[in-house]
């Protein structure tokens, strides 16, 4: 495998950043996951829009132009042999003595990496649909920014798998934020579809905001406000949304089942709509 590190492409096993790189030292660093299907990007302006926005939100620099992101994204990936694959971005803030005051206009370090993406397998997992367990969200109060600081998420998210569950549907201040690495969706009794609205609680997802589209397009009626976990419980059907999972039915909730514990029409339709959305790009 192959990884481009600052300006090079070197064998994945091989690919290094320095010690003192913020990005190791402070978390002091954003990334992006995207989703390429058979040499089709899904989502990529918006993906590349959040990138931008993350790093003007931390006073970093982008590392280079949109278009030379592009470039470089599709000489990984080919480099690679995958058609099909999960591409990570990575720019964090450079290099720099440690010390918590940051030396301003530091020239950032810029890391990419992909791995193969087989959507049959996704589609396999989506057709039995997943569970979550429900975790304290206790991350910074700037979750809108997506940072590399994911500790906690990593650690709600480690607590599902030890259960066997596939993600940490997140609480805080009584009602639901979105998952681990992922938004979380119902669809109450009469068919609407309610997520968290956008704030700094959470991480506006690219793939939210095309589900939000495609719902839109099958004429169902969306509302984005905070809801709470007796919603969940109530809810006839429940998703999430992500590049990686693209629309993922979750089919119950700690010990509570979801609906009649299998993935919902509704959700199956929207999952299908995104797929032909993206296919049609
Ligand atoms: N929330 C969090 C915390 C995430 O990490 C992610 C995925 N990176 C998402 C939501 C979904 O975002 P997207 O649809 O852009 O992948």
């Amino acid at each position: 495998r192959i990884a481009y590190v600052n300006g090079q492409y070197v064998p994945h096993a091989l690919a290094q950043v320095h010690i003192e790189d913020r990005g190791y030292q402070f978390a002091d660093g954003v990334y992006e996951v995207c989703l390429v299907v058979d040499g089709k990007y899904w989502d990529l302006d918006g993906h590349l829009a959040r990138l931008k926005r993350s790093l003007d939100e931390l006073q970093i620099a982008m590392p280079m132009s949109e278009n030379a992101l592009r470039v470089v994204m599709d000489n990984v990936r080919k480099r690679n042999h995958l058609p099909s694959a999960m591409i990570y971005i990575q720019v964090t803030r450079g290099v720099a003595p440690r010390n918590h005051i940051f030396p301003v206009g530091l020239k950032p370090s810029l890391v990419m990496t992909v791995k193969p993406f087989d959507l049959d397998q996704s589609d396999a997992k989506a057709a039995k649909g997943i569970r979550v367990i429900t975790q304290p969200d206790i991350r910074w109060g700037r979750t809108d920014i997506k940072s590399t600081g994911l500790l906690a998420n990593a650690m709600a998210k480690h607590a599902a798998s030890e259960v066997g569950a596939g993600e940490a549907l997140l609480i805080r201040d009584g009602h639901i934020t979105e998952c681990s690495s992922s938004n979380a969706w119902i669809i109450d009794k009469d068919g609407v579809l309610i997520t968290h609205p956008k704030s700094h609680e959470i991480l506006s997802g690219i793939t939210r905001e095309t589900a939000k589209a495609c719902a839109q397009e099958l004429q169902l009626n969306v509302v984005e406000r905070p809801f709470t976990l007796d919603e969940v419980k109530a809810a006839s059907e429940m998703f999430l949304t992500s590049a990686s999972s693209v629309v993922m039915p979750v089919i119950g909730v700690d010990s509570f089942k979801i609906g009649d514990g299998t993935p919902g029409p509704i959700t199956k339709r929207l999952r299908e709509s995104y797929k032909a959305r993206a296919r049609a790009l």
